[in-house]
């Protein structure tokens, strides 16, 4: 579904991303691991073109993600294509970005209803289905402020599902919780997963990418150091960086 080609991306003169290759097939849970800084964060935005990349190749069913070729020479993509793409992969944040003046229910039907030109009932009955998912069908009708964080997340991870998309990505999605809501948020990620969803995931809950995930990445510096089935990785890593690593966060 997602193949990923010695990608390399730079803010200026710092390289962010260095030859970066990661496939991603239908149905693999991949949990992304690595210190701050690491590019974990900008790995996810390159995937759906939320930033630019300078070198290598995304492609996503094999469409080049960003770009149009031709004749051996890229030039971007035109937005609608973008967008296109882009519509296919969910995205949850750490802080939640919700519409704030927007009830859950508004929010969930939003992009369904403005950007796929779904029926407003239709969407309406999707989202309700989405919401009661996340255990969160009594909430449709109240405004995002009146949610704890956790609730919050859930919601975010609705309104993504709301699209319809084939890959989800999260990024740290339980970071800005406190601890006693972090659970509710990964037993919804868990479920999604359990349901064959294709989720690439950056997270420090180690517990939860041994578990849910069937592979992971680490990253450090902008490199993928390693990667391999959890057990793998967690257990006998064959990098003595991931071990480093490992070592401080379990
Ligand atoms: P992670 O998510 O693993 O913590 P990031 O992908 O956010 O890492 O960041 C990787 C590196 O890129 C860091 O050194 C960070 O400071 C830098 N960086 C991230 N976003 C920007 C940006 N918009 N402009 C300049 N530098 C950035
Ligand atoms: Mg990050």
């Amino acid at each position: 579904m997602l193949d990923i080609e010695n990608l390399g991306k730079s803010y200026g003169s710092l390289e962010v991303l260095k030859d970066i290759n990661l496939r991603v097939h239908a149905g693999d849970v991949v949990a992304i691991i690595g210190p701050s800084g690491s590019g974990k964060s900008t790995l996810l935005k390159c995937i759906n073109f939320l930033e630019n990349y300078d070198q290598g190749a995304v492609r996503f069913d094999g469409q080049l993600v960003g770009y149009a070729e031709r004749d051996g020479k890229r030039a971007p993509a035109s937005e609608r294509s973008v967008n296109q793409l882009r519509s296919q992969m969910g995205m949850v944040f750490q802080n939640f970005n919700l519409f704030p003046h927007m009830t859950i229910l508004e929010n969930v039907i939003e992009g369904p209803t403005q950007v796929l030109r779904v029926p407003r009932d239709e969407a309406v009955r999707h989202a309700e289905t989405l919401l009661a998912r996340v255990g969160l069908a009594e909430k449709r009708d109240v405004k995002p402020t009146r949610l704890s964080g956790g609730q919050q997340q859930r919601a975010a991870i609705a309104r993504a599902l709301a699209m319809k998309p084939r890959l989800m990505l999260f990024d740290e999605p339980t970071s800005a919780l406190d601890p006693e809501l972090v659970g509710e948020v990964l037993s919804a990620m868990r479920q999604l997963a359990q349901e064959g969803m294709t989720m690439v995931i950056v997270t420090h809950e180690m517990g939860f990418a041994r578990d849910v995930a069937n592979r992971v990445v680490f990253m450090e510096g902008g490199y993928i150091v390693e990667e391999g089935p959890p057990d793998q990785v967690f257990s006998s890593p064959s990098n003595a960086r991931t071990r480093e690593f490992l070592s401080r966060v379990l």
